[in-house]
């Protein structure tokens, strides 16, 4: 078995006790490696891309450059800097949306790729796409930090929120009346904390800001996932003696609905949501383990969210147990990192979500926000 295969076979392992929805995809280590980029030169010229990457050689740090990819189904355009350890496998550097020609700085010199990402049903034969790059002298200007308000919605705890259709009483409604500003501080707090040593401020609804911000609003609704959901939606634990529990649902999503991520983050005043009805428990057979304590509900809401926030700057999701993993159901758990990880890019396929991992392309936070973020 080959070091690519066994990996996969973790991963299957991984994400079936996770019980997400994913199926088991193996990695085909032959597809997408760096080495295999077709080679683009920086005058401007237009090559033709059959799969995913592109070469741009050798490139030095404070260089500006303008990338350009367009094809009917390139949904995402990634830049990519070859790893200074490991051969062969490109870090995440910057982004944009396919379509539109964007402008980058190089952050540290290095050969440097460009990864296109196609729709979700797009078959292999049809993932092709014109892509151009060339050299511009003004460079873009990218902002020091990004501003996130935290909103709560009225009622984000109990309308219907985390309150128990089947069973609650109103003991339960008025418990969890109770705790709403306690959780409500704790999850802005918790959203400090795990974006501490980030360009990603947090702020509280009070707080104000001359700068563009983005907002992340927990809302009371409980979503049921349509057949095309494809981010963010989940599965709870499979169990054929209890069907009636086995409903998908969606934790959060980047607003307007379908929109996923921000790749390079370029978008500095977009949205997202956390549903926390989705979290709810539903009688005694339908339990659900984010709400067995105010620890663990600002676990779940506070992870969640911030899964969400990384979205909205860019993040892909990764096969790791990680913060950027698909499966919101790790959030109840225990306490994430946002980490480095190969990154994981979601299809639909027959009504099912299968979750394709390209090993060449790692996302590393630290790498990504240091690069896309201005220092001073
Ligand atoms: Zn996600």
């Amino acid at each position: 078995m080959t070091k690519n295969k066994l990996h996969a076979l973790i991963w299957c392992v991984v994400t079936g006790l996770a019980a997400s929805v994913q199926s088991c995809v193996p990695v085909n280590p032959e597809r997408d490696t760096l080495t295999a980029a077709v080679a683009i030169s920086l005058d401007g010229s237009e090559r033709t891309l059959a799969g995913n990457l592109a070469s741009l050689g050798m490139l030095e740090a404070g260089q500006g450059l303008r990338i350009d990819a367009r094809g009917d189904n390139a949904r995402r355009v990634l830049l990519l800097r070859e790893d200074d350890e490991r051969e062969g496998v490109g870090i995440m550097v910057d982004g944009a949306l396919a379509n539109q020609p964007f402008d980058t700085v190089i952050g540290s010199a290095g050969r440097h790729f460009v990864f296109v990402d196609y729709d979700g049903n797009t078959g292999l034969f049809a993932q092709t796409a014109t892509v151009s790059a060339s050299l511009v002298d003004e460079l873009p200007s990218r902002s020091v930090e990004q501003v996130v308000r935290v909103v709560f919605e009225n009622n984000f705890l109990t309308d219907p929120g985390l309150f128990d259709p089947v069973d609650g009483v109103d003991a339960d409604r008025a418990f969890l009346e109770s705790i709403e500003s306690v959780v409500r501080d704790e999850i802005v707090s918790s959203l400090r904390t795990i974006f501490a040593d980030t360009p990603i401020r947090i702020i509280s609804e009070n707080e104000g800001t001359d700068e563009p911000l983005s907002i992340l609003t927990y809302s009371p609704q409980r979503v049921i996932a349509d057949q095309n959901d494809v981010n963010d939606a989940a599965l709870p634990p499979a169990d054929p003696s209890r069907p009636e529990c086995q409903v998908r649902v969606i934790f959060g999503e980047v607003l307007p609905t379908g929109t996923e991520i921000d790749p390079g983050n370029r978008i500095p005043d977009d949205q997202a949501v956390v549903y926390v009805g989705s979290f709810q428990g539903r009688g005694a057979s339908c339990l659900s383990s984010a709400v067995t304590s105010v620890r663990s509900i600002v676990l779940t809401l506070s992870q969640t969210g911030a899964h969400e926030i990384g979205h909205l700057v860019g993040l892909y999701h990764v096969e790791q147990i990680d913060l950027m993993n698909r499966s919101a159901t790790l959030a109840f758990q225990r306490e994430l990192d946002f980490a480095r990880g190969q990154i994981q890019i979601d299809r639909l396929e027959n009504g099912e979500i299968r979750s394709e991992i390209f090993p060449a392309i790692v996302q590393d936070p630290a790498v990504y926000f240091e690069s896309i973020f201005s220092a001073e």
